[in-house]
């Protein structure tokens, strides 16, 4: 629209309108004559070649503003709030579709143009942008602030509150250098005649100090502070006014104004005016994927009006909140499109039969110390029914730490290699794979199979005989991290993929395993099985993991006591050691558990390594204290990991690399540091590091010094509860699902739209308005169809691999 005569048109009528409008119509008075202005405006615009729809718009117009002048204010105010509105509607039409696929297909490409070929935007600044992921228009389109001021009220200095971010405008009285001890500290005067506001800098280079002059007009932003009865504000936003300005009518003032996550060193002021820069020429080229019926029924603004409303807000301090909300609806809408999709074709695929005849499957229960419980018995018929049939196995068994997973994938296994195929099963780490290998390779060779595991750290001649054994199909079963999907890894007839905690993987990762399948070039895919510990709930499960069918381990294998779990703030600490010290007289092991590897200067918390030092120097000093977290070599981590299974340590200091799946049953009792620092269902998670064995156990989370009583009611319902599933409930009431399962790690394509997942209603619409769309249009045909189909393989093909969109 800019750059073009109806977009100065426009331009010029809005001047008025923002004018009048600012500070809840304060400036109403100010309108005089507007009628004339608008009438010839409007002429002109109705002169020229226009599409039906602006032309409309512009009618509109003319009509909203005949007789304005006589009218009294509240009438003028409505009248004011409409033209804005058609204005809107104007620029961006409220809904992108229908829209030619064509059409569709040329905006999607422009949307992908560099930024280098942006104007204003040079190769430096580019590369600089380059860094935060900011490479195409649509990234930065995409790069939404993270909040919004409300600069619209313009104060008096003296009316300035102390604690509220404000804005306010004054001329400078003086600029110069304080000395507070050794620190310099940049101070100026600012008075607008009600009061003077003392404005500092405690980091300042000289080009700030040049920036400003005595008698100079500014307008000023920030969090007002008090000194006595003097008035500050510390590092605010400044910009400079010349003297008959207006303040108010730029972007980093006088309204509703984005802020921007930091890119670089850049000021937020240099950051809008890049993304202003872009959403003035590429915005409404935006597509979107939902249609016109979904979304008048959510109230939603196209995805061009979205963008710019984002970016730009002009509609009042919610509208940005609608605006994220239909970029939102965009993304989930889209997504739940694919999943849908993908969901359809898979059933589609066809797969392998294994039809075992059960002796290996009976071999190893008769190995087993232990009987399946039911549960396990339920889900092991499950799969058992879904390797059977001709269609690959998508299956996600969901159990509680400590339910009973392995032996179950096991059994899986057995039944692929009974059939006369190879299984893989993928772990997240080095010590979880070896775990699972030294486990599963004697119950193999007793069954008189071969089984290899496959990590980072084999040398390269033992990685290579490794390899050729799976090539040539001696080995029947590979255990491995992520190394399974390098390239050199060749299985002769893969059958089975199992992965265990699916949550660690992304979605790319499970395909690529499935590309390693028996005969996947023929369109013949492997089964894949999915584990994890995480209990997801229903209502969120049913959306992420929509292309799997999901069994659950509900029960845990008998004689299991629940983990007494118990909140302790930081002055209970001496309890937690001397609980600590029992156990460990009592001949049992212990976690303790920080969140951070090395000390951080800005955060003041414990962290794994300075703490270990001072538990085996000061506290248990008679005992044998190990340390393991995440930045440690994998033959380290791994020797410091036998010695703690093997009791030859009796403590083991760690960061949450323990979280998964290690299984030390001796170990009793653990203590969990900044426990306020950790997610609910991740607590859980290191909690049933204990209580593997037959002994009770003990827990103890340690909420730092956090007077807030939110963190601490929150961590109470660990003491309530070892319920996987009920707590994951609550911790998805608590942060949403977005931060619950951090998207990247349940395994889905990250949003654009920050935020796109916590609104679980949200998400509940889109899919059920997806899946609702593509039962009346499966194919995605028709133009509306075309243009999802073209939207969905721009934006989410890759992320989501789908197969076959047109
Ligand atoms: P997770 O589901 O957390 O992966 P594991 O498969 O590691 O759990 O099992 C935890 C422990 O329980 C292991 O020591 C395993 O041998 C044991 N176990 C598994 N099934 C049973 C059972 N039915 N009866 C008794 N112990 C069992
Ligand atoms: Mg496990």
């Amino acid at each position: 629209m800019k750059g073009t005569r109806l977009g100065e048109i426009l331009e010029a009528f809005l001047k008025p309108l923002r004018f009048a409008s600012k500070d809840g119509f304060q400036h109403l008075g100010s309108l005089k004559s507007v009628e004339p202005l608008i009438s010839s405006l409007t002429a002109e615009a109705l002169s020229l070649q226009l599409p039906s729809e602006a032309r409309s718009g512009i009618q509109k117009l003319r009509e909203l503003f005949s007789g304005f002048d006589s009218l009294d204010a509240p009438l003028k105010k409505e009248r004011i709030e409409r033209a804005f509105e058609a204005i809107r509607s104007i620029s961006y039409p409220a809904t992108p579709l229908p829209l030619q696929p064509a059409e569709a297909e040329k905006r999607l490409a422009a949307l992908k143009t560099p930024l280098t070929y942006v104007k204003g935007i040079g190769p430096k600044l580019a590369e600089r942008l380059s860094k935060k992921g900011l490479s195409t228009v649509e990234d930065l389109l995409y790069f939404l602030p993270i909040r919004y001021e409300d600069r619209s009220r313009i104060k008096k200095i003296r009316e300035l509150i102390p604690g509220m971010s404000e804005a306010a405008t004054g001329e400078v009285l003086a600029i110069g250098e304080a000395r507070y001890g050794r620190k310099r500290v940049l101070e100026m005067a600012v008075s607008d005649g009600s009061a003077i506001l003392k404005v500092k800098w405690f980091n300042f280079g000289p080009h700030i100090k040049k920036r400003f002059k005595n008698g100079q007009r500014l307008i000023i932003f920030g969090q007002v502070s008090a000194f006595g009865a003097q008035k500050e504000m510390i590092h605010p936003d400044i910009e400079v006014l010349s003297h008959d300005e207006e303040p108010g009518l730029s972007a980093d003032f006088g309204g509703i104004v984005p802020i921007y996550s930091q890119v670089e060193n850049f000021h937020q002021k240099t950051i809008r005016k890049i993304v202003r820069g872009v959403v003035d020429e590429y915005a409404r080229k935006a597509v979107g994927g939902v249609p016109c019926g979904v979304s008048e029924r959510h109230g939603l603004l196209g995805l061009a009006a979205a963008m710019r409303e984002a970016h730009l807000p002009e509609g009042g301090p919610e509208a940005p909140i609608a605006a994220k909300k239909s970029l939102a609806f965009d993304e989930l809408f889209l997504l739940e499109t694919g999943l849908a999709m993908r969901r359809m074709s898979i059933k589609k695929e066809s797969g392998i039969s294994f039809r075992p005849d059960g002796k290996l499957e009976d071999g190893l229960k008769n190995l087993l110390p232990f009987k399946l419980t039911g549960a396990q018995a339920r889900v092991v018929d499950e799969i058992k029914k879904d390797m059977s049939a001709p269609h690959p196995m998508n299956r996600l068994i969901q159990g509680d730490v400590g339910s009973g997973k392995t032996v179950v994938s096991l059994i899986a296994a057995l039944t692929a290699i009974e059939t006369g195929f190879q299984a893989a099963l993928m772990a997240p780490t080095e010590i979880l794979a070896e775990q699972h290998y030294l486990l599963s390779h004697r119950y193999a060779e007793s069954l008189g199979l071969k089984a290899v595991l496959l990590t980072g750290n084999a040398t390269k001649a033992e990685r290579k005989k490794r390899l050729d054994s799976v090539r040539d199909g001696q080995t029947q079963f590979v255990i491995g991290t992520h190394a399974l999907i390098q390239k050199d890894v060749e299985f002769k007839k893969l059958g089975l993929a199992i992965i265990d905690e699916q949550h660690r993987f992304g979605v790319v990762q499970r395909g690529e395993l499935k590309r390693k399948g028996f005969r996947s070039e023929q369109g013949i895919s492997p089964d894949i099985l999915i584990m994890t510990a995480t209990p997801i709930p229903r209502t969120l499960s049913m959306t992420v993991f929509g292309d799997l069918d999901v069994s659950i381990i509900d029960e845990l294998p008998p004689g299991r006591k629940p983990v007494q779990t118990k909140v302790l703030r930081e002055n209970q600490r001496p309890f937690a050691y001397e609980t600590i010290r029992r156990e460990l007289e009592g001949g049992s092991q212990a976690y303790i558990v920080y969140p951070l590897v090395e000390e951080s200067k800005e955060l003041s918390l414990r962290d794994a390594t300075s703490m270990k030092e001072h538990l085996q120097r000061d506290i248990f000093r008679e005992w044998r204290v190990g340390l393991l977290h995440g930045r440690m070599k994998s033959g380290e981590k791994e020797a410091v990991m036998r010695d703690f299974k093997e009791n030859r340590l009796n403590i083991l200091v760690s960061t949450t690399v323990i979280e998964v799946g290690v299984d030390v049953p001796n170990a009793t009792v653990m203590l969990i540091e900044h426990a306020e620092r950790f997610g609910l269902a991740q607590l859980h998670q290191l909690r049933g590091r204990v209580g593997r064995g037959t002994n009770s156990s003990v827990c103890m989370l340690v909420a730092g010094w956090t007077n807030s009583e939110d963190t601490y009611k929150r961590l109470k319902v660990m003491e309530e509860t070892n319920d996987g599933f009920r707590i994951a409930e609550e911790d998805l009431k608590i942060r949403g699902a977005g931060d619950f399962i951090g998207t990247r790690q349940a395994g889905l394509p990250d949003f654009r739209t920050e935020g796109a997942l916590s609104d679980l209603s949200l998400l509940k619409k889109a899919r059920e308005e997806a899946i609702g769309y593509l039962k009346g249009n499966p194919g995605l045909t028709g133009p509306e169809g075309e243009v999802i189909k073209r939207v969905l393989k721009a934006r989410w093909q890759e992320r989501l691999e789908l197969a076959e969109i047109g």
